[in-house]
């Protein structure tokens, strides 16, 4: 097994040409940026996992994804789109979740969910500003 080289990428530039491989490598390195802890048992060394940028303890073989825990987890839309309708909600808080599905041509109930948790992530100072990176350096 390799591991990962832990060192962050200071000004978090996009590597990757492949957008939505983009979008889970900036994930990635926000969301350990402090360094991989197993969210399971709270060992601190990790190999590569199966997914793009996912993670798998090496003591109790665990694989976190990219997206696991952050305001994409689950996400059913692909995530270039799920950036852009996230970019969507930032400019216009306000915007209908029938609105957005009309927009995005996507299911009214799968966007009132996306949305509800984009203004939660909106919320949270930190949360916001890491989104609203995110959605600059992907575009
Ligand atoms: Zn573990």
């Amino acid at each position: 097994m390799t591991s990962v080289n832990t060192s962050i990428n200071s000004d978090c530039k996009v590597t990757e040409e492949d957008p939505e491989l983009a979008i889970l490598q900036l994930l990635a390195e926000y969301k350990w940026a402090n360094g991989f802890v197993c969210r399971k048992c709270g060992h601190e060394h990790f190999c590569v996992g199966k997914k793009p940028y996912s993670r798998r303890c090496t003591r109790c073989k665990t694989e976190e994804s990219a997206t696991a825990h952050t305001v994409f987890h689950r996400c059913r839309i692909p995530l270039t789109e799920a950036v852009k309708l996230a970019e969507t909600v930032c400019k216009q808080p306000d915007i209908s979740s029938y609105e957005i599905s009309r927009i995005f041509e996507k299911r009214q109930m799968t966007c009132w969910k996306f949305k509800t948790r984009i203004m939660e992530c909106l919320s949270d100072e930190h949360k916001a500003s890491l989104l609203k990176h995110l959605i600059l350096a992907t575009r």
